[in-house]
């Protein structure tokens, strides 16, 4: 049976379900299914909003979280430095 839709669910090997359907969330197996986005990194079907695989979710918050821990050792060393230039005088 053909509908005036077509399925848009993305499969894990990077196909498109492509079945007809009367509704325009989808066939009846994905309907109830978030709708998937290839991973801006590696292209893995994913249902996060932010575009990225869980695997590169986690890569990006790592790298933000020691981009600001570098920010705060720096904050940190800066003030050291001051302190240590204060003292000599
Ligand atoms: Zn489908
Ligand atoms: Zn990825």
């Amino acid at each position: 049976m053909r509908g005036k839709y077509t399925c848009k669910y993305l499969h894990n090997s990077g196909e498109i379900c492509s079945k007809g359907s009367m509704h325009p969330e989808g066939c009846r197996l994905h309907r109830n299914c978030k709708e998937r986005k290839p991973c801006e990194e590696c292209g893995k079907p994913t249902a996060s909003v932010s575009g990225k695989c869980p695997l590169h979710i986690r890569g990006y918050y790592v790298a933000e979280y020691y981009r600001k821990l570098r920010e705060k050792v720096n904050e940190y060393g800066e003030q050291l430095s001051d302190n240590d230039g204060f003292s000599r005088q």
